[in-house]
């Protein structure tokens, strides 16, 4: 072994893996189990306590699981990480250790459309409020700043147009405010963008797309930087304050630069319950090791896509910020050098009709509500998605009647290019 730091690939392969102790099995093992022996009574009092480390029962921890947290730590730069059930269970355990009724949320108006409506109805009934704002335009984050701010909330590249956020100035705004930058990372994988280099505090994932990649398994992680002070002016309490549930140790003071990793461990998934089952993320531990490589593929045929696509006589505007006219374009190549991502919309001239005769026409695409699958995906949103709304507020939400979404898995692109060519023409 050298010095040298491993790189992206070798940490997808390896990072918190070891041969398993007791059989030298080299792939993970999936601890099926639902809770672990205590070596003695003491061992499980200091356990039950949090003055040692070790496995109670798989709601609060699995190794299985701590293989997937350590990886996904890595790949991200952060201090720590919790996985969970899902995606949206990641983003509910997080802002339950920083919000309380009356407490607000900024979020980045462009949001997956599951986040908007768990932000507008379910986080509303816990009594807390959400203030939105426009990712393309910073003045209305800081206009949104208010006295009982907790958290700035915003997708690093966005739904449903894969357009680019521009995470350093709202890192600044957030970092004006004393509140931390929550970064949803999941439609830039890590490999793409790492938002903890920007100024992001934590950043979540739908395991479920990108790093799982296979579209077989539901789950989610919450990555902790490690960078944020959160005792100061006592505004973040449950980690600042004595926990009564644990003989009144505070979280910050004992765990520093993993406090809200533990937090959300330890009064979030132990209390709300979105455990992810080990079998979950031992699928999740395999995807992730080919991640460089789908991901680079992913973007280099959704380049190919969209730049057929924008020549295409069918076509009126393809939204895809790796195009040199797009006007994401700078934004990408500052902060996804490598790829703008595989999912992204365009326009069809023949409107409401033709995107519903080409989702019925297309033969290799799947037409479902899915992102971040090996296999190509589509979806008309107007006549899906977002048929419950106006056509003024489909175009606001960026599903006009003739927008047609793609997720572009990894096939050979000269086929995904013949599909969308037999299906235009149809
Ligand atoms: C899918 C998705 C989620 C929700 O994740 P689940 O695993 O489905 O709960 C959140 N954010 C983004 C960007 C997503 O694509």
């Amino acid at each position: 072994m050298t010095d040298r730091l491993p790189g992206f690939s070798t940490l997808a392969v390896h990072a918190g893996a070891q041969p398993d102790p007791t059989t030298g099995a080299r792939a993970t093992p999936i601890y099926q189990t639902t809770s672990f022996v205590f070596n003695d009574a003491d061992h499980a009092a200091s356990l039950f306590g949090l003055q040692a480390f070790g496995n109670i029962y798989t709601r609060i921890g699995n190794p299985t699981n701590a293989v997937l947290e350590e990886r996904v730590a890595a790949l991200e730069g952060g201090a720590a990480a919790l996985a969970v059930a899902s995606g949206h269970a990641a983003q509910l355990v997080v802002l339950q250790q920083l919000m309380k009724p009356g407490d607000e949320v900024i979020a980045a108006r462009k949001l997956y459309g599951g986040s908007i409506n768990q932000f507008t109805h379910a986080f509303k009934a816990f009594g807390w409020n959400v203030a939105w704002a426009d990712p393309d335009e910073i003045e209305s984050f800081e206009r949104a700043v208010t006295p009982h701010t907790k958290a700035i909330f915003i997708e690093s590249i966005a739904n449903p147009a894969g357009s680019i956020t521009d995470i350093e100035a709202i890192a600044a705004v957030a970092r004006k405010a004393g509140v931390p930058l929550i970064v949803d990372n999941t439609l830039a994988s890590p490999y793409l963008i790492k938002p903890i280099d920007h100024g992001a505090d934590i950043v979540v994932h739908s395991l479920t797309k990108f790093l799982g990649g296979h579209g077989n398994s539901l789950g989610g992680i919450i990555v902790d930087a490690g960078t944020f002070d959160w005792s100061k002016d006592n505004k973040y309490p449950m980690l600042s304050e004595p926990r009564p549930e644990y003989h009144g140790i505070r979280i910050q003071e004992t765990f520093g630069n993993f406090a809200f990793a533990i937090a959300c461990r330890v009064l979030g998934l132990r209390d709300l319950g979105p455990a992810l089952s080990p079998f979950n993320a031992f699928m999740i531990l395999t995807g992730i090791e080919t991640l460089p490589l789908r991901m680079q593929k992913h973007c280099d045929n959704a380049k190919a896509v969209a730049e057929f696509l924008s020549t295409h006589p069918a076509v009126s505007a393809v939204n895809y910020a790796g195009l040199p006219g797009d006007r994401y374009n700078a934004l990408q190549r500052k902060y996804a050098p490598k790829g703008a991502g595989a999912v992204f919309t365009f326009s069809l001239k023949g409107g409401y009709d033709a995107g519903v005769n080409l989702v019925s026409n297309l033969r290799l695409f799947s037409h479902l509500a899915n992102v971040g699958d090996t296999r190509s995906l589509v979806i008309h949103p107007a006549s899906t998605t977002h048929s419950q709304l106006d056509d003024a507020a489909k175009v606001r939400s960026g599903a006009a009647p003739e927008v047609v979404r793609l997720s572009i898995g990894i096939e050979d692109k000269e086929d995904l290019i013949a599909d969308l060519d037999q299906a235009l023409r149809a």
